[in-house]
């Protein structure tokens, strides 16, 4: 097999008669080849910059093929998430929940642990890289056996199979409004630092386990999961699987997007995937933070929603971060509501949708420190 690209097209399950699906997946580099990065845009299907931004480092890597360059395996999934893209209400993109009823299109995947565990667990001996094979042979036989019904599920389960045996994966986001930033697994830092460094990441958000089981921690998390599980055994976590949340919804450039896939392609050259010089590493921008240290500020009224404060601001537990005004109050003096965050730190969010229901999320802040009310309970906004 060459270099490639290949380019396959995976067939997805149909939701109706007539409306066959499918992914195009283009792999770089020979079958089996290692180390293995799986790059995939647009889980979310109205977050759009990782669609340009794959684009762009699909040509990279084209042009790293002809030169011979591809040593392990580069797998890109362009568009990860057909059923939402076709999801227009309104006329607008609604792409983070199946509107089928599905849920969040980056939860619930697949947790194999268990089963992987029971396959392994007489296997496992005390060679680290000889248990990584057996482990991703396990995982591969465990998703295998899967048998999802639901076109939604059969995504997740399509998604995990073209990415769980990876060295590499990066599940490329981004928010409403935001800084760039990463999410990842706790025990891939500061591992995964040389990520954050050069794609000039302002910040990582850890976790171990964040609830929901979104795509990455899926992936990712088999690893760690497995080496509690049989802590006599060494299991390395194999896999540096991360979220790349890009910047907001708008924020969607050939120059931005071409910087960025630049920056992937050294970070992919630089951990052996491709050969070459990835130059010397950037200054990292941002530190890591826990995820229960993310205030994540909800509207305590319904309202227009009024900002007193910018992204990439520093603020403080108590100040004021937006104001929140209730067109319909009786008297207009009374009209305005403070909200106040309870952490310090980076405000990396913005809702961007002006008018909030009560409850909607409208900044996230990420502070050094957990919050007590987030210890424990699901750490992420759905
Ligand atoms: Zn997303």
């Amino acid at each position: 097999m060459n270099a490639g690209p290949q380019l396959t097209r995976v067939p997805l399950a149909s939701a109706a008669p007539g409306s066959p699906r499918h992914l195009t997946v283009v792999r770089y580099g020979k079958a089996n080849a290692r180390p293995k990065a799986y790059l995939q845009a647009a889980l979310h299907a109205d977050e759009i910059p990782g669609l340009l931004v794959l684009h762009h480092l699909r040509m990279l890597l084209d042009n790293a093929a002809a030169r011979g360059e591809v040593i392990g395996q580069v797998v890109v999934n362009p568009y990860a998430n057909p059923i939402g893209l076709a999801q227009n209400v309104n006329a607008k993109l609604l792409g983070r929940y199946a509107l089928s009823g599905g849920g969040n299109f980056n939860r619930q995947y697949p947790d194999v642990v268990e089963a992987v565990a029971t396959k392994v667990s007489s296997t496992l001996g005390d060679d680290p890289a000889i248990n990584v094979a057996t482990i991703r042979r396990a995982v591969n036989e465990v998703l295998d056996s899967l048998a999802p019904l639901a076109d939604t599920d059969r995504l997740r389960l399509t998604l995990m199979r073209l990415a769980a045996d990876a060295d590499v994966v990066l599940d490329l986001h981004c928010d409403e409004e935001a800084l760039l930033h990463l999410y990842t697994g706790k025990p891939l830092w500061p591992a995964a630092s040389d990520l954050s460094a050069q794609l000039g990441s302002r910040l990582t958000l850890l976790a171990a386990k964040s609830g929901g089981n979104p795509f990455d921690e899926a992936v990712g998390g088999i690893w760690w999961s497995l080496a509690e599980r049989f802590p006599g055994k060494p299991v390395p976590p194999a896999c540096l699987s991360a979220t790349v949340e890009l910047r907001g919804e708008a924020d969607v450039s050939d120059e931005v997007a071409r910087v960025d896939a630049e920056n992937l392609l050294k970070f992919l050259t630089r951990r052996g995937v491709l050969a070459g010089d990835p130059g010397v590493l950037p200054h990292p921008l941002g530190d890591a933070t826990p995820l229960d240290g993310v205030d994540i500020v909800r509207a305590p009224v319904q309202g227009v929603v009024s900002y007193t404060r910018a992204l990439g601001e520093q603020v403080a537990a108590g100040d004021v971060v937006a104001v929140m005004v209730d067109p319909g109050a009786e008297d207009p003096k009374s009209a305005r509501s403070e909200v106040r965050t309870v952490a310090t730190g980076l405000l990396f969010t913005r809702r961007s949708t002006r008018f909030a229901r009560a409850g909607d999320v409208l900044v996230k802040v990420a502070g050094a420190t957990p919050l007590a009310e987030r210890i424990g309970g699901p750490l992420l906004s759905d």
